[in-house]
């Protein structure tokens, strides 16, 4: 059988684990986390990086820093993962849903203004696939009309826009180290920081709204409670965990690329026969290959076509319930325009098995299925 995720593992790890516990640091913010930290900061050019519990976490963090009232709306995507849109109605927020794009399933970055009203407070693009939104267009109608832009880059580690990490071109960028991610630590994630003014309060927010990171850091010689705040700090043996693979970040994401480029290659004659259709990376994108996927013609072909493949040992998933049609969604929520792609794209989409330690073998068996399927 060929399942759809295996948790990313690197050896290493199991040493870098024993370490925490030989020394008595398994608490947040020691060795580990700190050089998770910092490979983050050097790999992605972010100002400050900050491991988190998780990306709901570190989204949260990012509806606290920026000052997220009751009544305020965030625009988002309709097309994503719960979590984009809990860290907002947490705050009382109303997520204002938009109508995505057809090729990369990302937000229209053309309906966003649309949804602009007096009440509007953020943005939040959500890099689908780890391909990057149209964040020029972006940024450009955030500045116009004064939000805060605050980037879903949980499936975007590694990809870039234009040369820029995803998670950095925004003020906050949340990423994820969930197990089904291409880095993980089981649980976790991590906030990516733009500016110097919202570094401090995020530090002081993430450690219970105390300023224990600047006690810690010899700037002051007591710590105390100065702000509200949480606790978003992963335990130091997660950190290890998810450090190992850091080290091998490039060897883990080639990998990657090469199954994705060889699920492509090898699916292409059906797209090109006008049966199914293949992601579309645009221009000045880079991505990291954090899913395959694949579209049949409607929601009954897909059904088909995940039964005919599990009858062969091959789990594929569907994931997305558009999040204006879930009940939290039309509880907390609205939808701004036309559902013109969303719940049709969404329909069609099926995510083929795919992570570190694939085998080209596998992608070979996997795609010559979905070929039969086809026949
Ligand atoms: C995985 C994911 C999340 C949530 O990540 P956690 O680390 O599990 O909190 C949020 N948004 C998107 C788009 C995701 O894919």
């Amino acid at each position: 059988m060929i399942n759809f995720n295996v948790p990313p593992y690197v050896d290493t790890a199991i040493d870098y684990i024993k370490e925490c516990i030989a020394n008595q640091k398994i608490c947040g913010d020691g060795k580990y986390t700190k050089e998770c930290n910092r490979w983050l900061e050097e790999k992605t050019g972010t100002r400050k990086a900050l491991l988190t519990t998780s990306c709901t976490h570190a989204t949260e963090l990012a509806a606290l820093l920026a000052d997220i009232q009751p009544g305020d709306e965030v625009i988002m995507p309709a097309y994503t993962f719960v979590s984009t849109a809990d860290a907002f109605v947490l705050r009382g927020a109303i997520p204002v849903f938009v109508d995505i794009r057809p090729d990369t399933m990302n937000i229209d970055e053309k309906k966003i203004e649309h949804a602009i009203t007096d009440k509007t407070k953020a943005i939040v693009p959500v890099h689908y696939a780890g391909v990057a939104c149209e964040m020029d267009t972006i940024m450009d109608i955030a500045k116009r009309h004064n939000l805060i832009v605050i980037e879903d880059a949980a499936q975007g580690i590694m990809s870039t826009y234009k040369g820029k990490a995803l998670g950095t071109i925004g003020n906050f960028g949340a990423l994820s180290f969930h197990e089904t991610k291409n880095y993980s630590m089981g649980e976790g994630g991590a906030l990516l920081i733009r500016d110097d003014k919202d570094v401090e309060d995020a530090e002081i927010i993430r450690e219970k709204g105390t300023n224990r990171s600047k006690f810690y850091r010899g700037q002051i010689d007591k710590y105390t409670w100065v702000n509200q705040g949480s606790s978003y700090l992963p335990s130091d043996m997660n950190a290890a965990y998810l450090y190992a693979q850091l080290e091998v970040a490039d060897k883990i994401n080639n990998e990657r690329l090469d199954n994705w480029n060889r699920y492509y290659a090898g699916l292409k004659e059906l797209k090109d026969a006008g049966k199914i259709d293949l992601p579309v990376i645009p221009e000045g994108c880079v991505h990291n290959a954090h899913m395959f996927y694949i579209k049949a013609a409607n929601i009954e072909e897909r059904s088909a076509l995940i039964a005919f493949l599990k009858e062969k040992g091959i789990m594929c998933v569907f994931h997305y319930i558009p999040l204006h049609t879930a009940p939290a969604g039309i509880k907390y929520g609205r939808f701004d325009g036309e559902d013109e792609y969303t719940t049709r794209e969404s329909e069609r989409l099926a995510r083929l098995p795919m992570y570190y330690g694939l085998k080209p073998e596998q992608v070979d068996m996997i795609c010559e299925c979905v070929k039969e399927f086809y026949k």
